[in-house]
């Protein structure tokens, strides 16, 4: 490590009580998720509005990025239906260091999960034993705050670099999304030669995340009164049998792709226990690997989970193999959602520096995989065609629990990491 590198890390050292008033600052500011399931709607307006007015108040240029309502279309996907994006811009801040030189994004999410259930106030960022409460305190305040960090940082010792560094805040990453935020910065021409996403939590880099599809599965009866009267079939029933069904093909699925799982999220019917039910519904997500997208771009041209799809179509298909009922009345599957998964090799030279910052930092080796997870990631390896790498630093298991907190040590770090891979990338 030369001089002016440790000039910049003595730099991110100082600016830790700035990094820790950020952090505070953006967990004391509620930013759920409008879908997170909570009562009272949340949205990521005033986060938003903070982040802008920081970036602004740091010297970047600040631009706003509306989600278009047919965000998934434009990028010929299946993504999540009905949500509304009125006012829900994602914040891009952009600063020029000398001329010429590489581009490189920084992308994190300002939404969280619900607070519902939480084991304490989510909007009060209390600090003890070095640890920082709060909902988003590892998820992803804490690492929008390492963005800005490293930023502030960097400008004061920019002397030697060139190149620009993009900061994007996006909205709806969480609450079974597809990534609308980060897709719409894509789409509206925010690119880089090199990006890194800020999410998640320290302990390995990541450069893949699984693809996850989503079912949802209509299973029919014929309703009656429950006293009887012949013809009734109970939906509730015959959605036990496909509940079975959808067990045998997890487990086959699993077989094939450990880290791969399929979670039955959604199993419901019924409206009184005087009613034969006559409709239950599944819904489910089945995450799903690199190498089904290679099956399906091999197959029908497009990177995503169609091979998983058809199969998972024709395994409810041949219940009506055995079964008369299902003959009568099939069992209807509906895709709410594939958001595809990505694979990034890691050896082209920026993430080779990147992963080289972060081992000289972490004086050990930090391991480069792939996330099980979706995360924001797969857009801007696959819409922008770039390298792409996961560097969060969030504590292990906090995210979305009802105890979420982060350690400030892995946050402190992070910064450090963050700061010094981009003076490299910019050197
Ligand atoms: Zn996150």
């Amino acid at each position: 490590m030369n001089q002016p590198e440790k000039d910049l890390l003595t730099t991110v050292d100082r600016l830790r009580d700035q990094q820790l008033a950020w952090t505070r600052d953006l967990i004391a500011i509620p930013t759920v998720n409008p879908y997170s399931g909570d009562a009272s709607a949340g949205i990521e307006a005033e986060g938003q509005k903070w982040y802008a007015q920081t970036c602004h108040g740091l010297g970047g240029s600040v631009r706003q990025i509306p989600v278009p309502e047919d965000v998934y279309l434009q990028a010929g996907m299946i993504g999540t239906a009905g949500r509304c994006w009125r006012d829900r811009e994602n914040v891009v801040a952009e600063w020029q260091f000398g001329s010429g030189g590489p581009t490189i994004l920084l992308n994190t999410h300002m939404d969280t999960v619900g607070v519902e259930g939480m084991a304490f106030d989510p909007f009060d960022p209390q600090v003890r034993d070095g640890l920082i409460y709060g909902r988003g305190s590892s998820d992803s305040k804490g690492n929008l705050a390492v963005g800005l960090t490293a930023l502030a940082a960097l400008k004061e010792h920019a002397g030697a670099l060139n190149g620009r560094l993009i900061l994007e805040s996006v909205v709806d990453e969480e609450c079974n999304g597809a990534g609308a935020g980060t897709l719409a910065c894509c789409l509206a021409g925010i690119t880089a030669d090199f990006c890194i996403c800020l999410d998640d939590c320290t302990g390995a880099i990541h450069n893949g995340c699984n693809g996850i599809v989503t079912p949802k599965v209509s299973v029919y009866g014929r309703a009656g009164h429950a006293a009887g009267g012949g013809t009734t079939v109970n939906a509730i029933d015959k959605a036990f049998q496909v509940k079975q069904a959808v067990d045998r093909f997890a487990a086959q699925h699993l077989k094939k792709n450990p880290d791969c799982r399929v979670n039955l999220g959604i199993f419901r019917s019924g409206t009184l226990p005087a009613i034969v039910p006559s409709v239950a519904e599944l819904q489910l997500n089945i995450a799903y690997a690199v190498e089904d997208a290679r099956a399906a771009e091999q197959t029908n041209g497009v990177w995503n989970g169609a091979v998983i799809r058809k199969r998972f179509e024709t395994l409810l298909a041949n219940l009506a193999e055995h079964d008369a009922w299902f003959k009568e009345k099939p069992v209807k599957v509906e895709w709410l959602k594939d958001a595809y998964p990505f694979y990034s090799a890691a050896d082209d030279k920026y993430s080779r520096t990147v992963i080289g910052a972060v081992h000289e930092l972490a004086q050990r080796e930090v391991p480069v995989r792939s996330m099980p997870a979706w995360f924001d990631a797969a857009h801007l390896s696959r819409i922008l065609k770039k390298p792409v790498l996961g560097v969060g630093s969030g504590t292990p298991g906090k995210a979305h629990g009802a105890d979420e907190t982060a350690q400030l040590e892995y946050l402190y770090r992070g910064a450090r990491y963050i700061a010094l891979a981009v003076h490299r990338l910019l050197a």
